[in-house]
C-alpha cells in the first residue's frame, strides 16, 4: 500500500490511520467508501488491524509471563469484544451487562473477572453460576457472595480488591491513598482474606488498581513497585497462597497537543526486574495487568457529516450531525477540567486532485444539540470544509459511545462498525 502520511499531522496518533492518495483509510478502505457502506452518519469505526497491532506492541514490551486483560468498560461493542477475545488473556467486566457480552465470547470463564462496587444480588448470582472470578469490594459483598455460593452449591472464586495506602502520582502531585468507594482498605484486607478462605471461598488473589490515563512512566513504575510490596506483605500476613495479582493498568493515551505518548519500554524492563523477586515471595503468582483505554482508544474514530457552515461575527462554525450525545468525552464534558480539542480532521467527500492544496481555516465544530456544551472542536485550524464533508474525531475508541448521554435531546443513535 502506497501510504503517505498527512503533511501536517494535527497529532501524532492520527497517523495510525494512513492516507492513500489524500484519503483517510480505515480498515483498509477509504473513509468515504466506509461512510457509504455504513449508510448514515454519525458513526464510530474501530479498526481491527490497529487493535491487533496495539496488543502486539504492548506484549513486545512486557515480560511474557504478564497476563493482559481487557477492561470491557472502555468499549463494550460486542463485535470488538469478540475480536479482543483472541488477542488478550482475560476480560474484566464491571456490570451484569458486560458479563453477558464477555460470556458470549470464546474467552474461558476462568479468565473473566468482575469488579465494581455495589454489585447486585442478581449480578453476583449470575457471576457465581458462570464461574467467573469476583473482585470483592466490601465485607458486606463478601458475606453476600458466601451466602449465594452456598445456595447455588458452588465454590466462590474471589480476589480481594484493595484500596491501597498510596495513589498513582499525577502531574507532580501526590495524594495520599484516601477514602474510596472502591475496594477494601489495605488495613482490613488480611482479615477479609482469611475470613473468605475460612468460609470456603477460593481466594485466588488480589486486585490493586490505583489509577487511570497516566502518561507518566515513572509514576506507573512507582505505583507498581508499591503494589508488589503491598501484595507480598498481605500474602505473608494472611498466609494465603496468591495465584493472581492484578495490578491494574493506568496506561494512558495522548489526546491533546503537548501530550507525550506513554513510553512503555521502561515499564516492561521494570516489571522484568521485579518478577524474580515476586516469584521468590509468591511462588504461585501470575501478574495480570488490566486496561481498556490503552488497548482500544487509538483504534477508533467518530465520523460526522457537516450539515451547515455558518459565520457568526467573523467566526466560522461547522455544524455537524453528531456531538456530545454520542461523544461526551470529545466535547470536554467527561472528567476534563479544562476543555481541550481532541485531534480532529476534515475528510472531503471527494479526495482533492493530486497536488492540489486545500486551504485551511480556523473553525469551531459544533453538534446539533441546542446547548453551548455541544462542541467537538473549538477554534481549530482545519482544511476548509463545507456541507457534506466528513469531520473525523480521532482517539475515539475508548469511553466514546457507551460513555455518552445518548438519550439527551432525542437525536438518532450512532452506528458502530468494526472494520
Ligand atoms: C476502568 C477500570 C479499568 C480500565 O481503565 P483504563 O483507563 O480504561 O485502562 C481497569 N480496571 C478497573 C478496576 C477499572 O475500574
Amino acid at each position: 500500500m502506497n501510504a503517505e502520511r498527512p503533511a501536517k499531522p494535527l497529532h501524532a496518533e492520527q497517523r495510525a490511520f494512513p492516507l492513500v492518495d489524500g484519503m483517510l483509510q480505515v480498515g483498509g478502505m477509504a473513509l468515504t467508501r466506509l461512510a457509504d457502506r455504513v449508510g448514515s452518519t454519525p458513526f464510530y469505526a474501530y479498526d481491527r488491524a490497529l487493535l491487533s497491532a496495539r496488543v502486539a506492541h504492548l506484549r513486545a514490551a512486557l515480560p511474557p509471563e504478564i497476563g493482559l486483560h481487557y477492561s470491557i468498560k472502555a468499549n463494550p461493542m460486542p463485535a470488538l469484544v469478540q475480536w479482543m477475545a483472541q488477542l488478550v488473556d482475560g476480560f474484566d467486566v464491571a456490570s451484569g451487562g458486560e458479563l453477558s457480552i464477555a460470556l458470549d465470547t470464546p474467552m474461558a470463564v476462568g479468565h473473566i473477572s468482575f469488579a465494581g462496587p455495589g454489585k447486585s444480588q442478581a449480578e453476583l448470582r449470575r457471576a457465581l453460576a458462570a464461574g467467573v472470578m469476583l473482585h470483592i469490594e466490601s465485607e458486606r459483598e463478601a458475606a453476600t457472595v458466601l451466602t449465594l455460593a452456598a445456595e447455588l452449591g458452588v465454590q466462590a472464586v474471589v480476589s480481594v480488591r484493595i484500596n491501597p495506602p498510596f495513589e498513582l502520582k499525577s502531574s507532580g502531585m501526590r495524594m495520599g491513598g484516601g477514602a474510596k468507594p472502591f475496594g477494601v482498605d489495605a488495613e482490613r484486607a488480611v482479615a477479609l482474606m482469611r475470613h473468605l478462605a475460612a468460609q470456603g471461598a477460593d481466594v485466588r488473589g488480589l486486585q490493586i488498581f490505583c489509577g487511570s490515563q497516566s502518561l507518566d512512566a515513572q509514576a506507573i513504575m512507582q505505583a507498581q513497585a508499591s503494589s508488589f510490596e503491598l501484595a507480598i506483605a498481605l500474602a505473608q500476613q494472611s498466609g494465603i497462597d496468591l495465584r493472581i495479582l492484578n495490578i491494574g493498568g493506568a496506561f494512558g493515551i495522548a489526546y491533546f497537543p503537548g501530550d507525550r505518548p506513554l513510553d512503555i519500554a521502561p515499564i516492561g524492563a521494570h516489571l522484568a526486574q521485579w518478577l524474580p523477586r515476586l516469584k521468590a515471595a509468591l511462588p504461585s503468582v501470575q501478574v495480570v495487568m488490566e486496561m481498556g483505554r490503552y488497548l482500544v482508544g487509538e483504534a477508533g474514530i467518530y465520523v460526522t457529516r457537516v450539515v451547515d457552515r455558518k459565520v457568526s461575527r467573523g467566526q466560522v462554525f461547522l455544524v455537524v450531525d453528531g456531538g456530545l450525545h454520542h461523544h461526551l468525552a470529545a466535547s470536554g464534558n467527561f472528567g476534563q477540567v479544562i476543555r481541550k480539542n481532541y485531534p480532529v480532521t476534515v475528510v472531503p467527500r471527494q479526495a482533492p486532485a493530486a497536488g492540489a492544496s486545500v486551504p485551511r481555516e480556523v473553525v469551531s465544530v459544533v453538534g446539533p444539540l441546542c446547548t453551548p456544551l455541544d462542541i467537538l472542536a473549538a477554534q481549530m485550524e482545519l482544511p476548509q470544509a463545507d456541507v457534506g464533508d466528513l469531520v473525523v474525531v480521532f482517539q475515539s475508541g475508548a469511553y466514546g459511545l457507551s460513555a455518552s448521554p445518548t438519550a439527551f435531546l432525542g437525536h438518532p443513535a450512532a452506528a458502530e462498525v468494526l472494520v
